[in-house]
């Protein structure tokens, strides 16, 4: 695994940062009152080819691999400060675009990757309902076939994007009694009829990142909109997992980078007690422990993204996700110290990014099913399975959450 940057990854790391540092995420304040992304910044991210990294080049993409979209998505983060668009953002490539490669039929991909790479298509991946969170294939969705249709029964709620969608991956079970060996993914658009989204629920942090319930009501989808084959859904979901888990927090990384910038810079100007604050040890090792953390979350992202291109099991996936929201909620939260009683205030990032960052520790996840999952792909524990009849069925159960 080389860990140096090629001067071609350097150079699109740094177009994004000034992106992102540019048009990016204006009128964050206010936006942030009304939970909503700034009119614009889709297009925007659209036309610089972020959407298009990772879709290969047969479709109209930028082909490029898992560590070069890290590296780029690092820069992004490092100008933009709406850590709530970039959710939006790795939601739509990693949670729609990568399963849509990698299990979409020809149609498929030709019908929605090139909206979806050149912004007039916005994706969310709809799993998580009322009583299936981390137990996310526990799911009551039904989709029952009805000759060249599938009818589809149920609501999900926490998708981000939602409120904004044109398409969502949705995870329905053909057959309640089969247990995970049962959930189906399928492609459904959002003027279908029986479809609605709601806007439900305010969130602490990562507000701009439009988020909301879906809800089906005998939804008609037809058959050519079957994401896989029957009942391809847990293996489906666990590939979705293994690229978001991956990389969707690349961006959080260069948040990091900016926000550990700014407390060495307050550090080194902050006078107390007649000298600079960055010269109590306290200040000073608080600082150092922030960027070795982020160090640690970088490399266990280039890890995970490295394993993806080799493809194989892994335990990367995880521990990136892990890490890196675990570091974040910690970096902040020290770095609110660091700024004293301005760190307390909305006057520096620092307390939205904390809000923020506590988000990260939830989505994709929760950091107990990271370690549940790692835990299982280590042999220390065995997975709990419902029973499921032989035969029947994906055995690959991932455990989604
Ligand atoms: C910002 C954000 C964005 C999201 N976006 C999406 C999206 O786009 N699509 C989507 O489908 N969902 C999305 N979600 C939902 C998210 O995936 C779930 O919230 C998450 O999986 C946890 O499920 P839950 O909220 O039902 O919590 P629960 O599963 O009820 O968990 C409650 C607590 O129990 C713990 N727990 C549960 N099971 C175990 C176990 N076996 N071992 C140890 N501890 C356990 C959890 O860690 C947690 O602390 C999003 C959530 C957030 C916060």
């Amino acid at each position: 695994m080389n860990l140096d940057a090629t001067d071609e990854q350097r150079a699109l790391a740094e177009e994004l940062r000034a992106l992102g540092a540019g048009e990016l995420g204006r009128d964050l304040e206010r936006r942030e009152r009304t939970q909503t992304l700034q009119p614009g910044d889709w297009q925007r991210c659209a036309d610089a080819g972020v959407f298009a990294l990772p879709v290969p080049a047969a479709y109209g993409g930028r082909g490029l691999d898992p560590l070069s979209c890290a590296l780029a998505l690092e820069g992004l983060g490092r100008g933009c400060r709406d850590n709530g668009l970039m959710i939006s953002v790795g939601a739509h490539i990693w949670a729609m675009e990568l399963p849509l490669i990698e299990f979409g039929t020809e149609e498929q991909k030709q019908h929605y990757l090139p909206a979806l790479m050149d912004g007039r298509m916005v994706g969310a991946h709809a799993i998580t309902e009322a009583q299936a969170g981390s137990d996310a294939l526990s799911l009551t969705t039904r989709a029952r076939r009805e000759g060249d249709h599938y009818v589809l029964d149920g609501t999900k709620r926490f998708i981000t994007n939602a409120p904004i969608a044109d398409v969502f991956i949705v995870y329905a079970t053909v057959n309640p009694e089969l247990g995970f060996t049962g959930v189906t993914a399928f492609l459904v658009d959002r003027d279908q009829d029986g479809v609605t989204v709601e806007s439900s629920f305010e969130k602490t942090g990562l507000r701009t990142a439009p988020w909301g319930e879906i809800t089906l009501r005998d939804c008609r989808v037809p058959v050519t909109r079957r994401l896989g084959a029957e009942k391809q859904g847990s293996r489906i979901l666990a590939t979705a997992m293994a690229w978001e888990r991956s990389l969707i927090l690349a961006p959080l990384l260069g948040t990091m980078q900016r926000q550990i910038d700014e407390c060495v810079a307050y550090a080194r100007s902050r006078e107390q007690f007649g000298t600079n604050i960055g010269r109590f040890q306290s200040v000073a090792h608080s600082i150092v422990d922030m960027q070795i953390r982020l160090e640690a979350a970088r490399l266990l992202t280039h890890r995970a993204a490295w394993d993806l291109i080799k493809g194989g099991p892994s335990v990367f996936p995880e521990a990136a996700q892990l890490e890196t929201s675990e570091a974040a909620v910690r970096t902040f939260l020290d770095a609110l110290q660091v700024f004293g009683g301005l760190g307390y205030t909305t006057a520096t990032d620092t307390e939205r990014n904390l809000r923020d960052a506590l988000g990260t520790r939830i989505s994709s996840g929760t950091s107990d099913m990271q370690r549940k999952v790692i835990a299982e792909k280590l042999g220390i524990t065995v997975k709990a399975r419902r029973p499921a009849p032989r035969g029947e069925g994906d055995a690959s159960r991932a455990d989604a959450r």
